[in-house]
């Protein structure tokens, strides 16, 4: 890799002026760890261009001098696909200044939006407009549109609204060599070739550095009904996503599992929140109804499925959020079990998803297999049951150290994961991307002729390695033929 040598530094400076690149080592080091603060990489500098056009004349340099970057949004990403390595020969590209909202375009419902633009702030902006953005998640404080689209973010609203994929309708990249390819304009039919915007989403910029989106909206919440449910059994959370799809339609937009023990960890971590029953289940449901319709009885439909699932004995107690407040205090309680498992020491965490229908028997299969393999450990299992995909952690046995434990054993808990995923036909990563966490994983576990047309892609697109190298597609690669 080129270590970039101070003409190189000088003519980024020239180009982007004193506010657009920090070499001061205090200033850029709290970009240089990840959320999750698994890894901590060195740059040479942090480049921060003010718009595309100063994206695709950084990236001109780059490719002259033959200088890496790895692109950076809210760093809020969870497999350590933004972080650098520890050469400190890579340049750290953020893209938070690309921040502006374009007017939105009500009759169209879309808008454009530059690749730094804070997930929470899309929200306030389609909000004010009379419309809404229908993807969030828990990291949308930091989250950048850029992120989102080069992460194929998920979140909690996928069950109806789909993935980042599914809110793109157009999309600006600067490719390796500095090109600036733009589709930003709205075309509802368009079939001159390959859909070329696919490319660059979920590609974690390794295939080009996104610099702005025209994305969909929907319309405004009507009205909106959130459901606490306590439940027995992770096959009774199964049986309750079926009955909720069958009774509510489009209007389920969420369906997440939250276990005993994540709920515990979260009301310690957050002494100010409240468990919302009374009692302790062994498994929670938290369901979201939404209707575009105010005049909808959300509350009336969400209380007779309850009676319906009480006599089934799917439901042990179950209580309706009886104001906004008290809704978003639920999804407090959701949003907050990443960090708090965070505070409680050396974890290894899977991002998995089988086919939605098999998620519920993988759980009750997969977390008494890995403690079992495992001895001290605890697996645990949370989230987006109604997509199929759940995060899995398992926690290190009381007294391993942090920072070693994840390097040893870790590992092996990881493979063995991923190995039960994988003979279940499932994926290792169902919305978290591959970063450098699972790139080995991927290596070991994909489809070699699905990894080898990836490095073809790669190859063609970014021949000189600039774009995030050491991240998502793996080092060693199978042969097709293995
Ligand atoms: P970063 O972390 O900065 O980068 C992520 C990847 O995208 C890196 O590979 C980076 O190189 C690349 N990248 C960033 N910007 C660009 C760009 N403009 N062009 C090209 N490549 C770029 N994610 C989910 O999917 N679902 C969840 O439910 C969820 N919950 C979360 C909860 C919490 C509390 C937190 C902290 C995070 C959560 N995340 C979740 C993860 C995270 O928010 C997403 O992965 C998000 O998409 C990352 O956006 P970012 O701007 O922070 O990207």
């Amino acid at each position: 890799m080129i270590q970039p040598d101070p003409p190189f530094l000088n003519a980024v400076k020239d180009l982007l002026g004193p506010r657009g690149l920090l070499t001061d080592p205090d200033l850029v080091e709290p970009w240089l760890t990840d959320w999750r603060g698994r890894y901590t990489g060195k740059a040479a500098a942090l480049a921060a261009p003010a718009n595309a056009a100063e994206v695709a004349a950084l990236m001109k340099l780059c490719n002259a001098h033959g200088v890496a970057v790895v692109p950076q949004g809210g760093n809020s990403g969870m497999s350590g696909g933004a972080t650098p390595d520890a050469s400190g020969a890579q340049v750290l590209l953020s893209l938070r200044r690309l921040a502006t909202i374009d007017a939105i375009d009500v009759a169209a419902r879309e808008v454009n939006c530059g690749a730094g633009v804070i997930l929470e702030h899309l929200h306030q902006a389609a909000e004010a407009a009379g419309l809404r953005f229908p993807l969030t998640l828990g990291g949308k404080g930091s989250a950048t549109v850029g992120g989102l689209i080069a992460t194929n973010a998920g979140g909690t609203q996928v069950l109806r609204h789909g993935t980042m994929r599914a809110q793109v309708v157009g999309l600006e990249a600067v490719l390796a060599d500095g090109s600036l390819w733009s589709a930003l304009t709205p075309l509802k039919k368009d079939n001159r070739g390959f859909d070329l915007k696919q490319l660059f989403i979920g590609s974690e910029g390794t295939l080009g550095i996104v610099t702005a989106a025209r994305l969909k909206l929907v319309p405004a919440i009507g009205a909106r009904q959130v459901i606490w449910a306590g439940l027995s059994s992770i096959s009774a959370a199964r049986s309750l996503l079926e009955l909720c799809e069958a009774r509510f339609g489009r209007a389920l937009e969420g369906f997440e599992v939250v276990p005993r023990e994540c709920l515990a960890a979260v009301l310690d971590h957050q002494p100010q929140a409240r468990a919302p029953l009374a009692g302790s289940h062994a498994w929670n449901a938290l369901i979201e109804l939404v209707s575009e319709d105010p005049a909808a009885d959300l509350a009336d439909q969400a209380t007779a499925m309850l009676a319906a699932a009480m006599e089934r004995a799917l439901v042990e107690d179950a209580t309706l959020a009886a104001s906004e407040a008290q809704a978003e205090a639920f999804w407090v309680l959701r949003d907050a079990i990443s960090a708090a498992l965070r505070g409680k020491g050396a974890a290894m965490q899977h991002d998995i998803a089988v086919p939605v229908a098999q998620m519920a028997a993988f759980i009750a299969m997969a977390v008494p297999a890995a403690e079992a393999a495992f001895p001290g450990t605890r697996a645990f299992a949370f989230g987006h049951l109604g997509d199929g995909n759940v995060h899995f952690h398992v926690t290190a046995p009381p007294g391993a150290v942090r920072g070693e434990w994840e390097v040893g054993e870790g590992k092996a808990v990881s493979r063995m994961v991923h190995d039960l995923v994988s003979q279940w036909h499932g994926t290792i990563s169902a919305e978290h991307g591959i970063g450098q966490m699972k790139r080995d994983e991927l290596g070991r576990l994909g489809d070699p002729v699905a990894l080898d047309l990836m490095a073809r892609v790669k190859a063609a697109l970014d021949p000189q390695g600039l774009l995030n190298p050491g991240k998502l597609l793996p080092l060693a690669r199978k042969e097709p033929s293995d």
